[in-house]
Order: C-alpha cells, then sequence, then structure tokens
C-alpha cells in the first residue's frame, strides 16, 4: 500500500482550487494511488450540512474535513480537499490532524477577488457585491492567506494544465509520488 498523504487547496470561492484538484486526481491514479476528494461544496451538502458562515460554522466545517482526510491518510489514499479554509488557525488545526499519520501539503491558490470576479462561474461575487450574500470570502469576509504553504501557484500566471503540473512536479519533488507515471 501506497503512503497516504493530503493535499489541501485553499483560496477564494472560484479560485481553481476543484479545477486543478480535478486534473490532478487523475494523475495520480494513474500512478495507482487510491485517491479521494473532499470538496467543501460537496461536503456542505452531507457531512456539514446545515452549517452557515459564520466564523464558527467554517471552522467546524474544516475541522471535519480535516478529520476525515486524517481518516483516509492514515490508509493510504491521496486526499484532495477544495475548500476555501480561510483561517490559518482552523487550517493549522487540521493540517496537526492529518499530520499524526502523513503529510498535508497546503496549496496556496492565489488569485485575487478581482480576478474571481472577473470569472464569476457561480455568479456569486455579483451577488456578494450588491450585498445579497453576507459573509463571502474575499468580499465581505476575511480570508487569511496561507503564511508558509508548501505550494503557491498564481492562476492569473497559469492555465488549469500548467498548474495541475507545477502540483504534480511539487508531490514528486517531495518523494510522496513517482515522478512519471510506470509503463
Ligand atoms: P474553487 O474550487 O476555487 O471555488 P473552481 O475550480 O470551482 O474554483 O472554479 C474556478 C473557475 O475558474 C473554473 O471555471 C475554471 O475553469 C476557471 N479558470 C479560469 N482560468 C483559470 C486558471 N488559470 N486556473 C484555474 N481555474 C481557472
Amino acid at each position: 500500500m501506497s503512503k497516504g498523504f493530503t493535499l489541501w487547496f485553499t483560496g477564494l470561492s472560484g479560485a481553481g482550487k476543484t479545477t486543478i484538484a480535478e486534473i490532478v486526481g487523475p494523475e495520480l491514479e494513474r500512478r495507482g494511488l487510491a485517491v479521494e476528494y473532499l470538496d467543501g461544496d460537496v461536503v456542505r451538502t452531507h457531512l456539514s450540512k446545515g452549517l452557515g458562515f459564520s466564523k464558527e460554522d467554517r471552522d467546524t466545517n474544516i475541522e471535519r474535513i480535516g478529520w476525515v482526510a486524517s481518516r483516509l491518510t492514515r490508509h493510504g489514499a491521496a486526499v484532495l480537499v477544495s475548500a476555501i479554509s480561510p483561517y490559518e488557525e482552523t487550517r493549522q488545526k487540521a493540517r496537526d490532524l492529518v499530520e499524526e499519520h502523513g503529510p498535508f501539503v497546503e496549496v496556496f491558490v492565489a488569485t485575487s477577488v478581482e480576478e474571481c470576479a472577473r470569472r464569476d462561474v457561480k455568479g456569486l461575487y455579483e451577488k456578494a457585491f450588491s450585498g445579497e450574500i453576507k459573509e463571502f470570502t474575499g468580499v465581505s469576509d476575511p480570508y487569511e492567506e496561507p503564511s508558509s504553504p508548501e505550494l503557491k501557484i498564481d492562476t492569473e500566471e497559469h492555465e488549469p494544465e500548467e498548474s495541475a503540473r507545477i502540483v504534480v512536479e511539487k508531490l514528486a519533488e517531495t518523494g510522496l509520488i513517482e515522478a512519471s507515471v510506470p509503463a
């Protein structure tokens, strides 16, 4: 069984976390890893159903994801978490849980609010700017940038495919995966 780890994508809504994770995942599967995705939007429909966006609820959501990621990491999975996870202290808690069982690789998907609002894939920024949605990260709620992520990706510099390649290279460099797909 391969050694588990958690790849934790943090960044604003629409930054590109899910998009990049969904390209990285298949690359890991090609290397024989058991991949599991914990996507913030999806988790909020069951594991964290009913939670809102207060600091307390956001922290609870991230602690739950951290706990599940830790359990999966223990069993050798490559866990891909995509969650805004706006608070440094709470990300640290998730890291501590995971690191009981394996490496935690924090990837800061750095995309400015202006760029996320320009993309506005889910139409949320327009609503956040008009005040229709309250407590919106980066607009009316805080986002604490990671102080020492393992990796920072500027999506205004790189297309998703390239960002995914940077992540895969980092994992190979760290010795967590094979550099190339085995024949
Ligand atoms: P998040 O998971 O961070 O909320 P998503 O991955 O769901 O963000 O959405 C990001 C959106 O931005 C996608 O529709 C994606 O196609 C688009 N996008 C445009 N340019 C980029 C880029 N360079 N990197 C990542 N995503 C990009």
